[in-house]
């Protein structure tokens, strides 16, 4: 066999044969590739990706910062000071347009450099949430990276795995998938080998497993024929080409605003350059340069040019300090979705608890019998209580029952330097504990040998093995272990010692009272039951050919009928530490927690009565209720359910729904590969970590790497003080921008009352240059924005009720305070200028550069100290003003640079500002935190009409 060989383009079909496939592939299906043959394959073939557009070149990127009406505005403000220099003479530099042309850079690069910074980081999650894939090399099974994985690599495809290459099916086992992501088509398919003919509908191509589809079932290997584009997934993307990241809704409505604001100052410069067109009357070409220049002015105060890139740097450095408290949000929207959630439905083995499963009861026909020891360590006994030893009859069932739990098992107990750990079903390995406590293992191993296997799944809530009997004539028998009520079903007799008698109705009722009574202790209940397949004469009931070691699936779930019942465990699985607070916290904020789950309704309800969940009234709603309601039905009993036991994951989907329509935001967890479409179906599906399938974290916008709940409440949480602080900085950019249009709009409206026409002579007078505004947009906009965005919590984040969805950002109240924050900014500051300006309301001695420089400085330090205020709606700002360090940084270096844009001569030069005096600065400092003073008033009032509205509501409650 050679490397290197290419196969035909659309290698894919199934026309060609699958020796000749394999050939071609150079590939062994029962050793796979030698990984150095994968690496190199995967070097020149390149990553199984689908490709989306292509990236963005960076020149592009940075270009791409230019394309908005507002810096157009801009830049035909460039050619309009140009113009007024060529007029004017061409003496000197052309000031202005050097300042604005290097202010724009500034702010494209800065732009560019944070959008950089926050695809980076979405970049870096998407890596944390890679898709696995298990291929075989060199003989031996490992996990790979999906996108590492080659042509002619052996797929190893079980339960719940997402297919990561479009493959050629060598060996299946009961193999089925669900193709819907592909045709549409939602029942799953059976796999199988095969050379099937070319031209056949993919829905039929059943010899193929195609890339982003699921295993829902069975097991089986398959050799990869096609990777990434050259797919029928690939052949799709091709199509739609379309993995450009949508915005999200919080996007959206600031873009909203964004247009809005837009608008709204066209409109506004339109208006205001009308009027000083005719007020002041424009004689010279320089007069009506100033009238244009204002007309950008405006413009550019009014928009926060820096927004969307603030947005999309504190989304990301948000998902990011999520990811580090291990919950990995896949999209920044589901950030703001977290921060609305209302319900959470969580399952309960793992999530809840610690899914460490420790045998504890053991019920039998003779009694109740106890384990001791706890954890994984196989030290302690089975006793009758008081170490008191168990009675002949009663310690024979219960060998019976921990020995027949152990040989359904798929679980290993392992003991390294003395520490007992398990690999992998925690329900399974405590049996193999338990059996070990009784010194049971080594003679059942040498007396059974497994043939076949009916595998556990959430549906069926039982597994059955067929074991062969060494000491008992090579007899086959079949182990049922599951759930006590699913089993009892199945049973016709039941086991009392030695003998074995036949199951009635009021055996049948004394052990599903046992049940419901070690259930009723949080305990998690497993029956278990067995079959001799044989018959009356002791003959095989089996095919001697299954019986040489491989009785299929199928068959094996077959035979689980007629069963003798042998008895019940008792589980510990103890409620996770924090899960407790957690769930008192998710209540303190008004989220709901509602458990879904499979196990046994009363164990289900005490834990949850235990963890705070449910009150003492609950009741659980099982699976088959819900199967008895209809959609009207089931809505009204989502209202009041926090406990749903017993259910299978279909049911699931259909809560989510009933909830949804309530108008909840809901967020679900999930593990097993049908979780995917209720996962897919609430506003947040929540993928477990460790026990999730891929095709599970493939269809969850979040993965809980540690399967934690109380990290779903800390996501929550973070996601809301993620949204608080994205209202703090919009709050604080749209009160400045909105300051300085007042400033300039009042200003030229009020000229004469402020004394600036007298400055002037009457011609055209600007309150502050436009450059200034640019400056004072540089300085104050991107730096204490980001401080806010990144502002530590508030107390109150987990005391008020999750915010509707849909709730505007900037509601009304919103832009009051702006309007009210913004009018007083442009009072202090044009009072400044009034104050030093010969005549007006205060007469000052300065000239006009110096008036204005200093008008200049109260509106820069206006909006440094709005930077306190827009740390809350209602709260003062000198509560906790010391938390945000960032903040202090960024108002530091905003007084900085504005001591160097009045006192350094190259800046003044440039700005059109000149030096001012101690005295200059008191009435600056003083005045600027009149904005300080204002809003602290504002918040007394705020907080009063608050508790005056609270206490109305609690009235109107009470009369109710
Ligand atoms: P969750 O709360 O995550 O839904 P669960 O483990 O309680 O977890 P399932 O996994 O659906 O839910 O299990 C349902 C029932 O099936 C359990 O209550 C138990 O009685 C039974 N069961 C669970 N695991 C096994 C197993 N490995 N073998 C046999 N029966 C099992």
């Amino acid at each position: 066999m050679t490397e290197g060989v290419t196969t035909p383009q659309g290698s894919t079909t199934s026309t060609d044969d699958l020796e000749a496939v394999l050939g071609a592939l150079g590939t062994d299906p029962g050793r796979g590739l030698a990984p150095d043959v994968a690496a190199r394959r995967l070097a020149e073939e390149g990553p199984n990706e689908l490709r989306g557009a292509p990236p963005v070149p960076r020149w592009r990127a940075f270009l791409g910062q230019f394309q908005d009406p507002l810096i157009y505005l801009l830049l035909a403000a460039v050619v309009v000071a140009t113009a007024a220099w060529w007029l004017e003479g061409r003496r000197g530099l052309p000031v202005d347009a050097l300042v604005i042309t290097v202010v724009l850079l500034l702010n494209a690069l800065l732009g560019y450099s944070q959008e950089a910074r926050a695809e980076r980081a979405v970049a870096a999650l998407q890596r944390l949430t890679e898709v696995r894939a298990t291929v075989l090399r060199d003989g031996r099974a490992l996990q790979v990276p999906a996108r590492e994985v080659v042509r002619g690599d052996v797929l190893i495809l079980a339960e719940g795995d997402s297919v990561a290459a479009d493959a050629r099916v060598v060996e299946a086992h009961a193999l089925r998938v669900a193709e819907a992501a592909l045709t549409g088509e939602s029942t799953a398919v059976s796999k199988a080998p095969g050379s099937l003919p070319a031209g056949l509908p993919l829905g039929d191509r059943t010899d193929t497993v195609f890339k982003g589809t699921a295993v829902t079932q069975g097991t089986g290997r398959a050799v990869v024929v096609g990777t990434a584009m050259d797919t029928e997934m690939g052949r799709i993307a091709a199509l739609l080409e379309s993995t450009v990241r949508e915005p999200t809704p919080l996007e959206r409505e600031i873009t909203f605003v964004g247009r809005f604001l837009g608008l709204a100052v066209v409109v506004i410069a339109a208006v205001v350059m009308a009027t000083v067109w005719l007020v002041s009357g424009v004689s010279t070409a320089e007069d009506a340069v100033a009238v244009l220049l204002l007309g950008v002015s405006l413009a550019v105060a009014a928009v926060p040019e820096g927004l969307p890139a603030v947005l999309s740097v504190v989304l990301s450095i948000g998902v990011q300090q999520m990811a580090r408290r291990d919950a990995i949000v896949k999209t920044l929207s589901s950030v703001e979705t977290l921060g609305s959630a209302s319900v959470i439905c969580s399952d309960k083995t793992g999530t809840l608890t610690s899914n460490e499963m420790t045998v504890q009861e053991v019920l039998t026909a003779s009694g109740r019998a106890h384990v001791s020891g706890v954890g994984y360590r196989p030290v302690g006994q089975v006793h009758l209580g008081a170490g008191e030893e168990l009675p002949e009859e009663q310690r024979a069932e219960g060998v019976v029952l921990l020995s027949g739990g152990a040989l359904s098992s798929n679980s290993e107990l392992r003991e390294e330097n003395g520490e007992w750990s398990v690999l992998g079903d925690p329900t399974e390995a405590a049996f193999l504990v338990a059996e070990r406590k009784m010194g049971l293992t080594e003679r059942r191993e040498r007396r059974f040998s497994r043939v076949g296997e009916a595998p556990f799944t959430s549906e069926r809530k039982r597994m059955s093995t067929v074991q062969i009997d060494h000491e008992h004539d090579d007899q086959p028998v079949l182990v049922t272990k599951g759930a006590p009520d699913v089993v009892l079903e199945r049973c016709t007799s039941y086991r009392v010692g030695m003998r074995t008698l036949p199951l009635d109705d009021d055996v049948r009722a004394r052990v599903l009272q046992d049940v419901e009574r070690l259930s009723g202790q949080a305990l998690r209940t497993i029956g278990v039951a067995y079959r001799p397949l044989v018959d009356a004469a002791g003959t095989p009931v089996l095919d001697a050919a299954y019986l040489e070691g491989a009785v299929p699936a199928e068959v094996a779930e077959g035979l689980e009928d007629d069963l003798t019942w042998v008895g019940t465990v008792g589980m510990i699985d103890p409620a996770r530490e924090e899960a407790g607070a957690a769930v008192r916290e998710a209540h303190r904020a008004g989220v709901r927690v509602v458990m879904i789950t499979g196990d046994h309704p009363a164990t289900a309800l005490r834990i949850a009565q235990d963890l705070g969940i449910a009150g003492p009234r609950s009741r659980a709603v099982s699976g088959v209720e819900l199967d008895r309601l209809d959609e009207a039905g089931l809505r009204e009993v989502v209202t009041e359910a926090d406990v749903y036991a017993r259910v299978a994951p279909e049911h699931k989907l259909r809560i989510v729904d009933a909830l949804q329509s309530h108008g909840h935001v809901v967020a679900m967890t999930g593990d097993g590969v049908n979780d995917a479409p209720a996962l897919k179906s609430a506003d947040i599906g929540i993928a477990m970590g460790i026990t999730g399938t891929e095709v599970t974290k493939e269809a969850g916008s979040m993965i809980l790497r540690d399967d934690d709940f109380s990290t779903i409440v800390a996501a929550i949480r973070q996601g809301r003080v993620i949204f608080d602080n994205i209202k703090k900085f919009l709050r604080y950019l749209l009160s400045s921008n909105m300051g300085e249009v007042l400033t300039v709009f009042l200003g030229v409206l009020l000229a004469p009352v402020i004394g600036l026409d007298v400055a002037s002579g009457g011609g055209v007078v600007l309150p502050l240059l436009a450059t200034q505004i640019l400056w004072i947009n540089l300085v104050t906009d991107s730096g204490p924005a980001l401080a806010l965005g990144v502002d530590p919590e508030t107390d109150d984040v987990m005391a008020r009720p999750p915010r509707r969805p849909g709730e505007r950002v900037i509601d009304g109240r919103m832009w009051v305070g702006v309007l009210a924050v913004g009018a007083m900014m442009a009072a202090v500051t044009l009072l400044t200028i009034d104050v030093f300006l010969p005549g007006g309301l205060v007469a000052g001695e300065d000239d006009l550069t110096v008036a204005r420089t200093a008008g200049f400085t109260t509106l820069v330090l206006a909006q440094l100290f709005n930077v306190l205020n827009s740390r809350s709606q209602t709260s003062s700002a000198f509560r906790r003003i010391f938390t945000n360090r960032w903040l202090w940084a960024s108002i530091a270096l905003g007084v900085l640079l504005q001591v160097a844009v009045v006192h350094l001569p190259l800046l003044q030069r440039a700005f059109g500002t000149a030096a001012l005096d101690l005295r200059h600065w008191t009435v600056c400092v003083v005045l600027a935190s009149g904005v300080l003073w204002f809003d602290e008033l504002v918040k007394v009032v705020e907080r009063r009409l608050d508790r005056r509205r609270a206490r109305a509501g609690a009235e109107a409650g009470g009369r109710g």
